[in-house]
């Protein structure tokens, strides 16, 4: 008895001794899968797709059969302009865009520049220059995104291709201005089928037709609302693959243009030559904002400049660059030329060559920006849809130095210092 009440004691402990194994094993076997789960596990992070639709105006919205670009408005906010930075031109306003710097504080302070602290060579768009990193300062939210363990890509944007902060994004492409349309929608749905831990959570989207028929036509050309329309097409194809992966729920849509496009004319033409004498000074970018610098060796002088030009005719203005207009914020990068010729709006500012040129080909003027932002012609676009966005709103015209900040706070990233503020465009989110 006594034995057998041992045995059951011991077959008892022995029992116990086991379930308590089990049990301890068991709980390390659940502490291991959780752990392996949150080692997978990403959370679902809010994406955001910013689009650019180049030297789109404020206006072509509502005047082009562009059904897909509206239904995102309605959807979403739209605002009545996007105002841009100074100069209005492709380079400094999308680098504005992607940093909430003004260009003085981004460095890119124009489409075409020189700085002798980098060397004698131009910088230009479409030259190796564009892809060398000592142009390029501030923090571009792909930057931003990479540097606080997020994905970054880019379907062209401005510096997408340059190392910035030793960082560049995860995904990128050399420009190509004929890259189909069509084949960088599906670029960027690709990169959305990645898997979630390389899915990247800021892509942009870039397409130059607009800007392109715009100036070869004008903004008021029945060729650039089908422009418009083509590029429609393009969101249409966008929102439906996203829809078709499944993503609608988190992907916010930031459409905007870098500036819009003011209608020319070949009566409105200031000819240079016809107050300055060209064979002393060099000139920097183009009409309507040219830089303007004595011709080295000449004797002419910055002030000699001024006094040549200034008061000549009542459509131009020329500036000294530390007496730039406050509202333009363009005065203290020294890549800003010395002094800067502007001409109004519609107007034309060229040397007589340029002019000959036109004349001798027949060329009928189409449409230009570069122009004074306070002026409605320059607005361009914002559109913002998304879970995060309000809802069926339109807001009146938004800076354009405000929007890295609001993509910043839609992605949940620490925004790098700039010069814009989130409370300045916290109305469009919900
Ligand atoms: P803009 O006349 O200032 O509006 O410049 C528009 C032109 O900029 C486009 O037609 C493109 O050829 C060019 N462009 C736009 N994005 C890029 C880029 N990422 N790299 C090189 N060129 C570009
Ligand atoms: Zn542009
Ligand atoms: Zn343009």
């Amino acid at each position: 008895m006594k034995m057998d009440s041992m045995a059951t004691r011991i077959s008892k402990t022995r029992t116990n001794n086991r379930s308590a194994a089990r049990r301890a094993l068991s709980a390390v076997l659940l502490a291991v899968l959780a752990v392996g789960a949150l080692g997978a596990f990403q959370p679902a992070r809010p994406i955001v797709i910013l689009v650019s639709l180049d030297g789109w105006r404020h206006d072509y919205s509502h005047r082009a059969n562009v059904p897909a670009i509206k239904a995102l408005a309605e959807a979403g906010v739209r605002s009545e302009g996007l105002i841009p930075t100074f100069p209005t031109k492709t380079f400094p306003n999308h680098y504005t865009i992607v940093t909430g710097l003004y260009p003085q504080n981004h460095g890119i302070v124009s489409n075409t520049m020189v700085d002798p602290s980098i060397g004698p060579e131009r910088f230009t768009m479409s030259s190796a220059t564009a892809r060398d990193s000592r142009w390029w300062s501030g923090e571009p939210l792909w930057v931003t995104a990479e540097k606080q363990g997020q994905r970054a890509a880019s379907m062209f944007w401005p510096g997408s291709e340059v190392e910035i902060g030793s960082v560049r994004p995860s995904h990128w492409k050399p420009y190509q201005d004929d890259f189909p349309h069509r084949e960088r929608v599906n670029q960027v749905l690709d990169w959305l089928r990645l898997p979630e831990s390389e899915r990247p959570t800021f892509i942009t989207l870039y397409f130059s037709l607009v800007d392109t028929v715009g100036h070869n036509r004008g903004p008021e050309s029945t060729e650039v609302l089908a422009a418009c329309a083509e590029l429609d097409v393009e969101i249409a194809a966008l929102v439906e693959g996203v829809r078709a992966l499944g993503l609608s729920s988190r992907v916010h849509y930031v459409i905007v243009s870098d500036h819009g496009m003011s209608q020319l004319s070949n009566s409105r033409i200031i000819t240079l030559d016809d107050y300055l004498d060209m064979s002393q000074v060099q000139t920097i970018d183009g009409s309507p904002v040219i830089g303007l610098s004595p011709r080295p060796g000449s004797s002419m002088t910055n002030d000699a400049i001024v006094a040549a030009l200034r008061g000549k005719h009542p459509r131009l203005t020329v500036y000294k660059r530390e007496e730039m207009p406050a509202h333009l914020h363009y005065r203290t990068h020294h890549r800003i030329p010395p002094v800067i010729a502007m001409v109004d709006d519609g107007w034309t500012l060229a040397s007589r060559p340029q002019v000959l040129g036109w004349q001798k080909d027949g060329r009928v003027l189409g449409g230009a920006h570069g122009y004074d932002t306070n002026l409605k012609s320059m607005q361009g676009l914002f559109i913002a849809t998304g879970p995060q966005f309000r809802r069926g709103v339109v807001v009146p015209p938004v800076q354009s130095i405000h929007v890295y900040e609001l993509m910043a706070r839609v992605l949940g990233l620490t925004p790098a210092p700039n010069d814009g503020s989130l409370r300045e465009i916290a109305h469009v989110l919900r």
